[in-house]
């Protein structure tokens, strides 16, 4: 008998035949002799209506108010599934996050989670029960209720696998797991067996939808392994784990790529020891978020900065800009949109010089400019503008042959 938490995101709970085939899946496990905790997310779209509904009564809804509305989504789908449960003579109860003692900080739209306090479902599972837990919702030291970020119900199931000491986290999805890249704009993705927490905590922070990046956080620290595998299909998932499975020859694990970025060029401004730290202080005190950064020299007295943004925020950011410009002592502000980022991960880059070298010749080679470059030990991101990305992504792909079912051999570290 293992204690398993499972997750099951919007889509796999999507309709009442959903739920019924999700109420199937636990059964059986339930059969199997296992323990189990079930994370289940809001049903469908649901919270994007939601929101949608905020939207339609104001366009500046309290962050509260917002926690208050979001938070029902999660409840309708747990108590669903209890019923689901309960009707085919399984013992299950539904729990919200605060009943199931999710403690947050004290910060609406996206809290971090500070504690949890698993009595409750100790309590319930001792008794025999499938707890249903909602995803995404938690309580602050002031007794306010908290959201997590959106798509944060993975960070619940994992938190709560890390608290349970359950020995595995399954996260059930629509996709069959994690892909050298996404499947849906490039065909010859190929699913990867395993990722390393590190090489997924890149892609998910790079814009691959697959895991929210703070569930990878937790799964790395607290090494909780965690499976990515498809809720509709019997297929085997990706494996997320601190072993790092060698395949040969391949240096590049994955390709991730987000568009709507902007960047943004701050002209003319001092050539200063304090420009930068007065710059940045001033957009991240406005709570701009800001991404790739580059500092060009133009003359002894002056500097332009270029940043990278997503889109939605580049109305914000120049509004920030112009209200400082006396204080900054710039010139003019430029912006160029439609601009994507594509972004190369993998462990195996540490220990091989000339992967950037590489990414960038395939680029010119196709007469993709690129526009803005940032590295880490194991990847190397490239803005570019965003009717490139794809094409880029496809290149890269072929190029450290990506699509190739690599024999692989693992070991442990
Ligand atoms: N329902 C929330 C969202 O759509 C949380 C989640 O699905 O993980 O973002
Ligand atoms: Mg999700």
């Amino acid at each position: 008998m293992a204690r398993i938490v499972q997750k099951y995101g919007g889509t796999s709970v999507g309709s009442v035949e959903r739920i019924q085939h999700v109420a199937t899946r636990v059964e059986k496990a339930v059969l199997e002799g296992h323990e189990l905790v079930v994370v289940v997310s809001a049903m469908g779209k649901s919270t994007d209506e939601l929101v949608s509904l905020a939207n339609q009564i104001t366009d500046n809804p309290s962050k509260r108010e917002m926690d208050m509305l979001l938070t029902t989504g999660e409840q309708v789908t747990i108590s669903l599934l209890s019923m689901a449960l309960q009707a085919r003579g399984i013992e299950a109860i539904s729990l919200t996050g605060w009943q199931a003692g999710m403690k947050t900080e004290a910060s609406h739209g996206n809290a971090r989670i500070e504690a949890i306090d698993n009595g409750r479902i100790e309590k319930e599972l001792a008794q025999g029960k499938v707890v249903i837990v909602a995803g995404f919702q938690g309580l602050s030291p002031d007794g306010e209720i908290t959201t997590l970020g959106r798509g944060g119900s993975d960070t619940t199931a994992v938190a709560l696998a890390a608290s349970l000491k359950a020995s595995r986290c399954d996260i059930y999805t629509d996709v069959t797991g994690v892909f050298t890249t996404d499947p849906r704009f490039v065909k010859k993705a190929r699913k990867l067996h395993s990722i390393s927490y590190d090489e997924m905590l890149e892609m998910a922070n790079l814009g691959a939808g697959v895991l929210h990046p703070r569930a990878v956080e937790f799964a790395k620290n607290y090494d909780v392994p965690l499976m990515v595998a498809s809720s509709m299909e019997e297929v085997e998932g990706t494996l997320i784990e601190e072993e790092v499975t060698m395949e040969k020859n391949l240096i590049v694990r994955g390709i991730a790529f987000e568009n709507d970025v902007t960047k943004v060029t701050v002209k003319g401004l001092p050539n200063r020891l304090n420009t930068l730290s007065s710059l940045f202080t001033t957009l991240s005190n406005h709570h701009v978020n800001v991404d790739i950064i580059i500092q060009n020299q133009v003359d002894e007295e002056h500097v332009n900065i270029s940043f990278s943004i997503t889109q939605s925020t580049l109305k914000e950011t120049l509004n920030v800009l112009q209200a400082a410009q006396d204080e900054l002592q710039f010139s003019d502000v430029t912006f160029e949109e439609e601009l994507a980022k594509v972004s190369i991960i993998g462990s195996g880059m540490v220990s091989n010089p000339g992967v950037a070298a590489k990414m960038f010749d395939v680029l010119a080679s196709n007469d993709i400019f690129v526009k803005m470059v940032s590295t880490s030990e194991i990847k190397v991101s490239v803005v570019v503008q965003e009717i490139d990305m794809v094409l880029a992504v496809e290149m890269l792909h072929e190029e450290f042959q990506l699509a190739e079912e690599v024999e692989e051999l693992s070991v442990t570290v």
